[in-house]
Protein backbone atom coordinates (compact mmCIF):
# COMPACT_ATOMS: atom_id res chain seq x y z
CA UNK A 1 0.00 0.00 0.00
CA UNK A 2 2.91 2.32 1.23
CA UNK A 3 4.97 1.78 -2.26
CA UNK A 4 1.39 2.04 -4.10
CA UNK A 5 1.31 5.62 -2.66
CA UNK A 6 4.66 6.65 -3.56
CA UNK A 7 4.72 5.89 -6.77
CA UNK A 8 1.27 6.99 -7.37
CA UNK A 9 2.34 10.09 -6.09
CA UNK A 10 6.01 10.61 -7.06
CA UNK A 11 5.62 9.28 -10.92
CA UNK A 12 1.95 9.76 -11.81
CA UNK A 13 -0.75 12.20 -10.79
CA UNK A 14 2.34 14.23 -9.31
CA UNK A 15 3.06 16.05 -12.74
CA UNK A 16 -0.83 16.76 -12.54
CA UNK A 17 -0.68 19.17 -10.00
CA UNK A 18 2.28 21.57 -11.64
CA UNK A 19 1.36 24.63 -13.49
CA UNK A 20 0.21 24.08 -17.09
CA UNK A 21 2.76 26.03 -18.19
CA UNK A 22 5.70 24.41 -16.58
CA UNK A 23 4.36 21.45 -17.76
CA UNK A 24 4.39 22.45 -20.75
CA UNK A 25 7.56 23.75 -20.44
CA UNK A 26 8.82 20.54 -19.34
CA UNK A 27 6.90 18.35 -22.37
CA UNK A 28 9.16 20.50 -24.28
CA UNK A 29 12.77 20.40 -22.65
CA UNK A 30 12.23 16.55 -22.76
CA UNK A 31 11.32 16.80 -26.85
CA UNK A 32 14.29 18.58 -27.52
CA UNK A 33 16.78 16.40 -25.13
CA UNK A 34 15.42 13.21 -27.05
CA UNK A 35 15.79 15.20 -30.55
CA UNK A 36 19.45 16.26 -29.47
CA UNK A 37 20.42 12.77 -28.26
CA UNK A 38 18.93 11.42 -31.81
CA UNK A 39 21.07 13.70 -33.74
CA UNK A 40 23.81 13.10 -31.67
CA UNK A 41 23.88 9.63 -31.74
CA UNK A 42 23.14 10.14 -35.92
CA UNK A 43 24.92 12.32 -36.79
CA UNK A 44 28.42 11.71 -34.82
CA UNK A 45 28.72 8.85 -32.27
CA UNK A 46 27.39 6.11 -34.58
CA UNK A 47 30.31 6.72 -36.58
CA UNK A 48 32.67 6.49 -33.38
CA UNK A 49 30.89 2.89 -32.49
CA UNK A 50 31.00 1.35 -36.12
CA UNK A 51 34.56 2.40 -37.15
CA UNK A 52 36.08 1.71 -33.44
CA UNK A 53 35.60 -2.05 -34.34
CA UNK A 54 37.68 -1.76 -37.49
CA UNK A 55 41.54 -2.70 -36.93
CA UNK A 56 44.56 -2.79 -38.83
CA UNK A 57 45.58 -6.53 -40.21
CA UNK A 58 48.20 -8.14 -39.17
CA UNK A 59 51.03 -8.61 -41.65
CA UNK A 60 53.67 -11.45 -41.35
CA UNK A 61 56.84 -9.71 -40.69
CA UNK A 62 60.20 -11.37 -40.74
CA UNK A 63 61.00 -10.38 -37.24
CA UNK A 64 57.59 -12.61 -36.17
CA UNK A 65 58.72 -15.17 -38.44
CA UNK A 66 61.80 -15.80 -36.20
CA UNK A 67 64.19 -13.91 -38.26
CA UNK A 68 67.08 -11.69 -37.01
CA UNK A 69 67.18 -8.00 -36.90
CA UNK A 70 64.61 -5.06 -36.27
CA UNK A 71 60.93 -5.71 -37.52
CA UNK A 72 60.15 -4.05 -41.38
CA UNK A 73 58.54 -1.05 -40.80
CA UNK A 74 55.06 -1.63 -42.06
CA UNK A 75 52.65 0.72 -43.95
CA UNK A 76 49.38 1.49 -43.15
CA UNK A 77 47.36 2.10 -45.97
CA UNK A 78 43.67 3.56 -46.44
CA UNK A 79 42.33 2.29 -49.85
CA UNK A 80 38.90 4.10 -50.65
CA UNK A 81 36.99 4.68 -53.92
CA UNK A 82 33.85 6.87 -55.92
CA UNK A 83 33.47 9.24 -53.46
CA UNK A 84 31.48 10.83 -56.32
CA UNK A 85 31.54 14.54 -54.66
CA UNK A 86 28.31 16.20 -56.70
CA UNK A 87 28.58 19.28 -58.46
CA UNK A 88 27.02 21.65 -59.67
CA UNK A 89 24.90 20.08 -62.51
CA UNK A 90 22.97 16.61 -60.89
CA UNK A 91 21.41 15.88 -57.45
CA UNK A 92 19.65 18.03 -54.89
CA UNK A 93 21.18 20.40 -52.84
CA UNK A 94 19.65 18.09 -49.91
CA UNK A 95 21.13 15.46 -51.10
CA UNK A 96 25.06 16.74 -51.62
CA UNK A 97 24.87 18.13 -48.22
CA UNK A 98 23.89 14.80 -46.71
CA UNK A 99 26.25 12.81 -48.39
CA UNK A 100 29.19 15.25 -48.16
CA UNK A 101 28.42 15.75 -44.30
CA UNK A 102 28.43 11.69 -44.08
CA UNK A 103 31.59 11.40 -46.18
CA UNK A 104 33.36 13.55 -44.08
CA UNK A 105 31.99 11.93 -40.49
CA UNK A 106 33.82 8.76 -42.01
CA UNK A 107 36.94 10.31 -42.92
CA UNK A 108 37.49 11.93 -40.11
CA UNK A 109 36.47 9.99 -37.51
CA UNK A 110 38.74 7.09 -38.90
CA UNK A 111 41.59 9.46 -39.24
CA UNK A 112 41.00 9.99 -35.22
CA UNK A 113 40.50 6.76 -34.44
CA UNK A 114 42.69 4.39 -37.17
CA UNK A 115 45.42 7.09 -38.18
CA UNK A 116 46.28 5.95 -41.64
CA UNK A 117 49.85 7.04 -42.91
CA UNK A 118 48.83 7.23 -46.38
CA UNK A 119 45.41 7.33 -48.42
CA UNK A 120 44.54 6.41 -51.32
CA UNK A 121 41.24 7.38 -53.49
CA UNK A 122 40.65 4.95 -56.89
CA UNK A 123 38.85 7.47 -58.90
CA UNK A 124 35.92 8.69 -59.30
CA UNK A 125 36.49 11.70 -56.57
CA UNK A 126 34.04 13.88 -58.52
CA UNK A 127 30.70 13.57 -59.90
CA UNK A 128 31.16 16.28 -62.67
CA UNK A 129 34.67 17.16 -63.43
CA UNK A 130 34.11 14.92 -66.57
CA UNK A 131 32.27 18.09 -67.79
CA UNK A 132 32.36 20.93 -65.31
CA UNK A 133 33.55 24.30 -65.63
CA UNK A 134 36.48 26.18 -64.19
CA UNK A 135 34.44 27.46 -61.58
CA UNK A 136 32.29 24.71 -60.46
CA UNK A 137 35.50 22.85 -60.46
CA UNK A 138 37.17 25.58 -58.15
CA UNK A 139 34.24 24.74 -55.68
CA UNK A 140 34.10 20.84 -56.05
CA UNK A 141 37.58 20.92 -55.14
CA UNK A 142 37.02 22.61 -51.85
CA UNK A 143 34.61 20.89 -50.66
CA UNK A 144 36.68 17.99 -51.66
CA UNK A 145 39.53 19.52 -49.26
CA UNK A 146 37.30 20.28 -46.69
CA UNK A 147 35.49 16.60 -46.01
CA UNK A 148 39.10 15.17 -46.61
CA UNK A 149 41.23 17.60 -44.86
CA UNK A 150 44.19 15.89 -42.81
CA UNK A 151 47.51 16.28 -41.01
CA UNK A 152 50.39 17.09 -43.16
CA UNK A 153 52.44 13.70 -41.91
CA UNK A 154 49.17 11.82 -43.82
CA UNK A 155 49.43 11.63 -47.51
CA UNK A 156 46.47 11.65 -49.89
CA UNK A 157 46.52 10.57 -53.24
CA UNK A 158 44.14 9.98 -56.29
CA UNK A 159 43.99 8.12 -59.69
CA UNK A 160 41.37 9.78 -61.99
CA UNK A 161 38.11 7.94 -63.39
CA UNK A 162 36.04 8.81 -65.79
CA UNK A 163 34.23 10.82 -64.01
CA UNK A 164 37.12 13.17 -62.80
CA UNK A 165 38.23 13.76 -66.68
CA UNK A 166 35.51 12.12 -68.47
CA UNK A 167 35.75 8.65 -70.40
CA UNK A 168 38.42 8.32 -73.42
CA UNK A 169 35.79 9.89 -75.66
CA UNK A 170 35.49 12.85 -73.28
CA UNK A 171 39.24 12.98 -71.75
CA UNK A 172 41.22 15.92 -72.78
CA UNK A 173 44.48 17.53 -71.93
CA UNK A 174 42.86 19.84 -70.18
CA UNK A 175 40.80 17.89 -67.56
CA UNK A 176 43.56 15.14 -66.85
CA UNK A 177 45.99 18.84 -66.01
CA UNK A 178 43.61 20.00 -63.72
CA UNK A 179 43.04 16.52 -61.85
CA UNK A 180 46.46 16.08 -61.53
CA UNK A 181 46.95 19.23 -59.93
CA UNK A 182 44.90 19.10 -57.17
CA UNK A 183 46.24 15.69 -56.20
CA UNK A 184 50.15 16.74 -57.00
CA UNK A 185 50.90 13.64 -58.87
CA UNK A 186 54.87 14.84 -59.62
CA UNK A 187 54.97 15.65 -55.96
CA UNK A 188 57.28 12.69 -54.45
CA UNK A 189 56.01 10.88 -51.51
CA UNK A 190 57.86 10.31 -48.65
CA UNK A 191 56.80 8.17 -45.64
CA UNK A 192 58.48 8.74 -42.16
CA UNK A 193 60.81 11.19 -42.88
CA UNK A 194 62.37 9.34 -45.83
CA UNK A 195 62.19 10.97 -48.93
CA UNK A 196 61.73 7.89 -51.33
CA UNK A 197 61.51 8.68 -54.83
CA UNK A 198 64.72 7.26 -56.42
CA UNK A 199 66.14 10.12 -58.97
CA UNK A 200 64.90 8.56 -62.59
CA UNK A 201 61.93 6.78 -61.82
CA UNK A 202 59.58 9.85 -61.05
CA UNK A 203 58.70 10.50 -64.68
CA UNK A 204 57.93 13.85 -65.24
CA UNK A 205 54.54 15.23 -65.19
CA UNK A 206 53.39 16.03 -68.75
CA UNK A 207 49.79 15.67 -70.54
CA UNK A 208 49.18 12.07 -70.54
CA UNK A 209 48.27 11.78 -67.20
CA UNK A 210 49.99 9.02 -65.87
CA UNK A 211 51.07 6.00 -64.67
CA UNK A 212 52.34 7.83 -61.59
CA UNK A 213 54.89 5.86 -59.61
CA UNK A 214 55.15 5.99 -55.67
CA UNK A 215 57.91 4.34 -54.68
CA UNK A 216 59.84 4.02 -50.93
CA UNK A 217 62.66 2.29 -49.94
CA UNK A 218 60.95 -0.78 -49.40
CA UNK A 219 57.85 -0.69 -51.47
CA UNK A 220 56.20 0.97 -54.56
CA UNK A 221 52.86 1.95 -55.97
CA UNK A 222 51.97 2.45 -59.45
CA UNK A 223 49.25 4.90 -59.74
CA UNK A 224 47.14 4.21 -63.51
CA UNK A 225 45.10 6.77 -65.29
CA UNK A 226 43.06 3.43 -66.31
CA UNK A 227 40.88 6.04 -68.58
CA UNK A 228 43.94 6.75 -70.83
CA UNK A 229 44.26 2.80 -71.53
CA UNK A 230 41.52 3.07 -74.41
CA UNK A 231 44.14 1.33 -76.78
CA UNK A 232 43.62 3.06 -79.67
CA UNK A 233 46.98 5.10 -79.78
CA UNK A 234 45.21 8.44 -79.43
CA UNK A 235 47.97 10.62 -78.02
CA UNK A 236 47.40 10.54 -74.56
CA UNK A 237 46.71 6.80 -74.57
CA UNK A 238 50.46 6.42 -76.48
CA UNK A 239 52.15 8.55 -73.73
CA UNK A 240 50.65 6.87 -70.85
CA UNK A 241 51.74 3.16 -72.38
CA UNK A 242 55.27 5.14 -72.79
CA UNK A 243 55.48 6.13 -69.33
CA UNK A 244 54.11 2.10 -68.27
CA UNK A 245 57.01 0.62 -70.18
CA UNK A 246 59.52 2.62 -68.46
CA UNK A 247 58.59 2.30 -65.27
CA UNK A 248 58.61 -1.55 -66.39
CA UNK A 249 62.12 -1.12 -67.46
CA UNK A 250 63.00 0.13 -63.99
CA UNK A 251 60.95 -2.19 -62.29
CA UNK A 252 62.75 -4.97 -63.89
CA UNK A 253 66.03 -3.54 -63.38
CA UNK A 254 65.79 -3.71 -59.68
CA UNK A 255 64.60 -7.23 -60.17
CA UNK A 256 67.82 -7.94 -61.51
CA UNK A 257 70.22 -9.45 -59.43
CA UNK A 258 72.61 -8.90 -61.93
CA UNK A 259 72.12 -5.40 -63.45
CA UNK A 260 71.81 -5.46 -66.97
CA UNK A 261 74.15 -2.84 -68.81
CA UNK A 262 70.86 -1.08 -70.25
CA UNK A 263 69.99 -0.59 -66.73
CA UNK A 264 72.66 1.92 -66.04
CA UNK A 265 74.47 2.90 -62.53
CA UNK A 266 71.05 5.04 -61.35
CA UNK A 267 69.81 4.30 -58.15
CA UNK A 268 67.33 0.23 -57.82
CA UNK A 269 63.92 0.94 -57.15
CA UNK A 270 62.73 -1.90 -54.47
CA UNK A 271 63.28 -5.33 -55.49
CA UNK A 272 59.31 -6.19 -54.32
CA UNK A 273 56.88 -6.16 -56.66
CA UNK A 274 54.64 -3.62 -57.23
CA UNK A 275 51.14 -2.59 -56.30
CA UNK A 276 48.49 -1.43 -59.12
CA UNK A 277 46.33 1.34 -58.22
CA UNK A 278 43.91 2.16 -60.91
CA UNK A 279 39.90 3.42 -61.34
CA UNK A 280 38.74 0.41 -64.01
CA UNK A 281 39.03 -2.87 -62.77
CA UNK A 282 41.01 -5.37 -64.64
CA UNK A 283 39.13 -7.25 -66.96
CA UNK A 284 36.91 -9.84 -65.81
CA UNK A 285 33.63 -10.99 -67.62
CA UNK A 286 31.20 -10.14 -64.73
CA UNK A 287 31.00 -9.94 -60.76
CA UNK A 288 29.49 -13.49 -60.93
CA UNK A 289 32.09 -15.32 -58.72
CA UNK A 290 31.77 -12.00 -56.89
CA UNK A 291 30.37 -13.32 -53.12
CA UNK A 292 30.22 -10.93 -49.50
CA UNK A 293 27.30 -8.42 -48.20
CA UNK A 294 28.56 -5.82 -50.65
CA UNK A 295 28.60 -8.30 -53.87
CA UNK A 296 26.93 -6.44 -56.85
CA UNK A 297 23.35 -7.88 -56.46
CA UNK A 298 21.99 -10.68 -57.91
CA UNK A 299 20.74 -9.22 -60.69
CA UNK A 300 23.84 -7.34 -61.84
CA UNK A 301 25.82 -10.05 -61.03
CA UNK A 302 25.92 -11.83 -64.61
CA UNK A 303 25.56 -8.81 -66.85
CA UNK A 304 28.15 -8.81 -68.72
CA UNK A 305 30.71 -6.84 -68.52
CA UNK A 306 31.91 -4.44 -71.30
CA UNK A 307 35.55 -3.82 -72.08
CA UNK A 308 37.19 -0.40 -71.77
CA UNK A 309 33.67 0.90 -69.94
CA UNK A 310 33.05 -1.37 -66.95
CA UNK A 311 36.72 -2.94 -67.22
CA UNK A 312 39.69 -2.52 -69.00
CA UNK A 313 40.03 -4.30 -72.15
CA UNK A 314 41.84 -7.76 -72.15
CA UNK A 315 44.65 -6.42 -73.88
CA UNK A 316 45.09 -3.63 -71.51
CA UNK A 317 44.87 -5.61 -68.63
CA UNK A 318 47.27 -8.77 -69.76
CA UNK A 319 49.91 -5.67 -70.15
CA UNK A 320 49.48 -4.28 -67.07
CA UNK A 321 50.22 -7.94 -65.78
CA UNK A 322 52.72 -8.31 -67.99
CA UNK A 323 54.55 -5.05 -68.00
CA UNK A 324 54.31 -4.56 -63.85
CA UNK A 325 54.01 -8.00 -62.67
CA UNK A 326 52.26 -6.65 -59.27
CA UNK A 327 51.44 -8.60 -56.29
CA UNK A 328 48.27 -6.71 -55.77
CA UNK A 329 45.82 -4.39 -57.81
CA UNK A 330 43.12 -2.39 -55.95
CA UNK A 331 40.58 -1.08 -58.76
CA UNK A 332 37.37 1.01 -58.19
CA UNK A 333 34.62 1.64 -60.26
CA UNK A 334 31.61 -0.89 -59.86
CA UNK A 335 30.71 0.30 -56.63
CA UNK A 336 30.66 -2.93 -55.31
CA UNK A 337 32.76 -5.43 -54.38
CA UNK A 338 34.52 -8.07 -55.43
CA UNK A 339 37.94 -10.36 -55.09
CA UNK A 340 39.17 -11.77 -58.40
CA UNK A 341 42.38 -13.85 -59.07
CA UNK A 342 44.24 -12.96 -62.07
CA UNK A 343 46.49 -15.07 -63.73
CA UNK A 344 49.29 -16.32 -61.40
CA UNK A 345 47.41 -15.84 -58.89
CA UNK A 346 47.63 -12.02 -58.73
CA UNK A 347 45.09 -10.55 -56.60
CA UNK A 348 42.41 -7.42 -57.71
CA UNK A 349 40.24 -6.17 -54.46
CA UNK A 350 37.38 -4.13 -56.08
CA UNK A 351 37.04 -1.38 -53.37
CA UNK A 352 32.89 -0.72 -52.90
CA UNK A 353 32.12 3.03 -52.91
CA UNK A 354 32.37 4.84 -49.90
CA UNK A 355 29.39 7.02 -50.96
CA UNK A 356 26.05 6.22 -48.94
CA UNK A 357 24.50 7.65 -52.49
CA UNK A 358 25.64 4.73 -54.10
CA UNK A 359 25.27 1.98 -51.53
CA UNK A 360 23.68 1.66 -47.75
CA UNK A 361 26.58 0.14 -46.48
CA UNK A 362 29.80 1.70 -48.06
CA UNK A 363 32.86 0.81 -46.48
CA UNK A 364 36.72 1.15 -47.20
CA UNK A 365 39.80 -1.09 -47.28
CA UNK A 366 42.88 -1.00 -44.59
CA UNK A 367 45.98 -2.62 -45.89
CA UNK A 368 49.36 -2.96 -43.74
CA UNK A 369 52.36 -3.15 -46.28
CA UNK A 370 55.75 -4.62 -46.37
CA UNK A 371 57.67 -4.84 -49.13
CA UNK A 372 57.27 -8.72 -49.31
CA UNK A 373 53.84 -9.03 -47.73
CA UNK A 374 50.80 -7.79 -47.14
CA UNK A 375 47.42 -7.91 -45.32
CA UNK A 376 43.94 -6.52 -46.12
CA UNK A 377 41.10 -6.04 -43.93
CA UNK A 378 37.63 -4.06 -44.76
CA UNK A 379 36.44 -1.63 -42.37
CA UNK A 380 32.49 -0.66 -42.68
CA UNK A 381 30.64 2.39 -42.01
CA UNK A 382 27.36 2.63 -40.71
CA UNK A 383 24.60 1.52 -42.23
CA UNK A 384 22.12 4.16 -43.98
CA UNK A 385 19.19 1.88 -42.58
CA UNK A 386 20.02 1.57 -39.01
CA UNK A 387 20.36 5.67 -39.56
CA UNK A 388 16.69 6.13 -40.64
CA UNK A 389 15.78 3.33 -38.43
CA UNK A 390 16.83 5.33 -35.55
CA UNK A 391 15.20 8.11 -37.08
CA UNK A 392 11.81 7.04 -37.25
CA UNK A 393 11.85 5.46 -34.40
CA UNK A 394 12.79 8.24 -32.81
CA UNK A 395 9.81 10.57 -34.67
CA UNK A 396 7.22 7.98 -33.66
CA UNK A 397 8.45 8.37 -29.75
CA UNK A 398 8.03 11.73 -30.34
CA UNK A 399 4.77 12.15 -31.43
CA UNK A 400 3.58 9.41 -28.62
CA UNK A 401 5.06 11.44 -26.15
CA UNK A 402 3.12 14.91 -27.24
CA UNK A 403 0.11 12.60 -27.69
CA UNK A 404 0.29 11.47 -23.82
CA UNK A 405 1.14 15.00 -22.72
CA UNK A 406 -1.56 16.26 -24.28
CA UNK A 407 -3.96 13.54 -23.15
CA UNK A 408 -4.85 11.90 -26.33
CA UNK A 409 -3.39 9.12 -25.50
CA UNK A 410 -2.97 6.63 -21.99
CA UNK A 411 0.39 6.80 -20.55
CA UNK A 412 2.04 3.51 -21.76
CA UNK A 413 3.38 3.80 -18.39
CA UNK A 414 0.26 3.59 -16.46
CA UNK A 415 -1.35 1.67 -19.20
CA UNK A 416 0.95 -0.89 -17.70
CA UNK A 417 1.27 -0.50 -14.29
CA UNK A 418 -2.47 -0.41 -14.47
CA UNK A 419 -2.80 -3.97 -15.86
CA UNK A 420 0.24 -5.24 -13.76
CA UNK A 421 -2.26 -3.83 -10.76
CA UNK A 422 -4.87 -6.30 -11.91
CA UNK A 423 -2.99 -9.02 -12.27
CA UNK A 424 -1.69 -8.88 -8.50
CA UNK A 425 -4.96 -8.30 -6.90
CA UNK A 426 -6.50 -11.48 -9.00
ZN1 LIG B 1 33.90 5.11 -62.69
Amino acid sequence: MAAEDITSTGLGSGRQHLHPLKRRGLVLLRLTAIVFAVLLFCEFLIYYLVIFRCSWPAVKTPADAGALGTPEPVLRAMFLADTHLLGAVRGHWLDKLRREWQMERAFQTTLWLLQPEVVFILGDVFDEGKWSSSQAWVDDVGRFWKIFRHPPHVQLRAVAGNHDIGFHYQMNTYKIKRFEKVFNPERLFSWKGINFCVPGTQLPADSTGGPWLISCPCLSFVMVNSVALEGDGCDICSGAEAELLEISHWLNCSREEHRPQECGDGQRLPASAPILLQHFPLYRRNDANCSGEDAAPPDEKYTPFKERYDALSQEASRKLLWWLRPRLVLSGHTHSACEVLHGAGVLEVSVPSFSWRNRNNPSFIMGSVTPTEYALAKCYLPCEDTVLTTYCTAAGGLVLLTLVHAGLVASPFHFGWNMLRKFKTK
